[in-house]
C-alpha cells in the first residue's frame, strides 16, 4: 500500500493501449512459433498496416524479406532455448524499393508467471537517421584526416605526415629486421632530403605566384620519378623529402640521379618574353641500415643535403 501513490493511475489494459497507440518504438509479442500475438501501431505502420490486430497470427515471413525473417526466427529459437535476450542488435533492412532502414532491436524471452517460455517479445527503434549521421561523420573524419596529411600548395604529403610515416616505417623495418633476412637489400629503406637550388631567385625575378607554380611543377617531377610505394612530402618552403621503402642506399642513389637528370631535362617556362628556367636540386640520402634511430635517419639526410649545397649544388650526397 505504501507504493500506491507511485502507481500509474491506469489499469493494465489502459497501459497496454497507450503503448499500442502512442509508442514510437515498435513493440511486439510472439508465440513459440514466432507468430504475432500482440503488436503496436508503430510496428504495424512500418508495413503499411493501420490496424495492428490484422497482424495477429502472422509471422515475419509475411512482412519481411525471407532472409531477414529467417534470421529473426533463428534468433528467437535461440532466445527461447537459452532465455538469454538479444540486446540492441543493429539490424539492416533493405526495402523492396531499395531504401535501407536500420534498427536497434532488442528481443527477450516471453515467460508466463511460472517462468515457462511461451514465446518472445521485442522492441526496436528506427535508427536510420543516426546511422546516416554516423556515416556522414565518418566521411568527414576521413576527409579531415586526408587534409591533415596534405600540403595545400602542391598536393604532396606534408611535414606532419612525413614525421608520422617515417617513424611508422622505421618501426615496421625494425620488426621486419628481427624476423627477415637482414642481408636482403629489400629489408631496408631510404630517405632523400631535397632542396631546390637558388629558389629565391625565382621569387625575386618572377614573383611569388610563379614561385608557387615552380613548387608545383617540381612536385610533379618528383612524383613522376617515383615508384608507387614511394612517398613524396613537401616539408616547407622549397624543401622536400622522399621516403623509399625496400630501397638500400645504392638504390636511393640511383633514384637521386634519376631526379637530377629529370630536373635537367625539364626547363620551366615562366615568362614568354624570357628564356625557360633550368632548375637544379641538391639532395642528401640516408638509409635505415646506417642509423640508430629515426632522428639520426632524418638528421643524416639533412646533413648530407647541406654537404651537397656546400659542394656546389646540383648533386646528391
Ligand atoms: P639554396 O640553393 O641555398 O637552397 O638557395 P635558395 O634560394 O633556394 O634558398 P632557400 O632554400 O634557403 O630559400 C627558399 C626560399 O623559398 C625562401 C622563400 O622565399 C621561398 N619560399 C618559401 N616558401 C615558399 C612558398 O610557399 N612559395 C614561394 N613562392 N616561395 C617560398
Ligand atoms: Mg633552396
Amino acid at each position: 500500500m505504501a507504493n500506491d501513490n507511485r502507481r500509474i493511475p491506469f489499469d493494465n489494459e489502459a497501459v497496454l493501449e497507450i503503448i499500442r497507440d502512442y509508442s514510437n518504438d515498435t513493440i511486439y509479442f510472439k508465440d513459440t512459433d514466432s507468430r504475432f500475438i500482440w503488436n503496436n501501431r508503430a510496428h504495424a505502420a512500418q508495413f503499411g498496416v493501420d490496424d495492428p490486430n490484422e497482424m495477429y497470427g502472422k509471422t515475419d515471413f509475411d512482412y519481411f524479406p525471407k532472409e531477414f525473417a529467417t534470421r529473426a526466427r533463428k534468433e528467437e529459437l535461440e532466445i527461447m532455448e537459452t532465455k538469454i535476450p538479444l540486446i540492441s542488435n543493429i539490424e539492416r533492412l533493405e526495402k523492396p524499393d531499395g531504401a535501407v532502414i536500420w534498427f536497434s532491436a532488442s528481443k527477450y524471452p516471453l515467460m508466463d508467471s511460472k517462468g515457462k517460455v511461451i514465446g518472445t517479445w521485442g522492441i526496436s527503434r528506427n535508427i536510420t537517421a543516426i546511422k546516416a549521421f554516423e556515416e556522414e561523420l565518418s566521411r568527414t573524419n576521413e576527409k579531415l584526416k586526408r587534409l591533415s596529411q596534405v600540403d595545400d600548395l602542391t598536393g604532396l604529403f606534408n611535414r606532419r605526415y612525413f614525421y608520422e610515416m617515417t617513424e611508422k616505417t622505421y618501426y615496421q623495418y625494425n620488426r621486419r629486421a628481427k624476423t627477415g633476412d637482414e642481408n636482403d637489400p629489400k629489408n631496408t629503406f631510404s630517405l632523400i632530403s631535397l632542396d631546390i637550388d637558388f629558389f629565391k631567385r625565382i621569387n625575386d625575378e618572377f614573383g611569388h605566384n610563379k614561385g608557387d607554380d615552380v613548387l608545383r611543377i617540381v612536385a610533379g617531377i618528383l612524383t613522376s620519378q617515383c615508384r608507387k610505394s614511394d612517398m613524396v612530402f613537401r616539408i616547407g618552403g622549397d624543401e622536400f623529402m622522399m621516403l623509399l621503402p625496400d630501397t638500400p642506399l645504392k638504390g636511393a642513389k640511383v633514384q637521386a640521379e634519376r631526379i637530377r637528370s629529370a630536373m635537367a631535362s625539364s626547363p620551366i617556362m615562366l615568362d614568354e618574353n624570357k628564356d625557360a628556367v633550368r632548375l637544379t636540386v641538391s639532395m642528401g640520402i640516408s638509409c635505415y641500415s646506417d642509423c640508430e634511430d629515426v632522428a639520426e635517419l632524418i638528421h643524416m639526410a639533412d646533413e648530407r643535403l647541406y654537404t651537397s649545397k656546400n659542394l656546389g649544388r646540383d648533386r646528391a650526397t
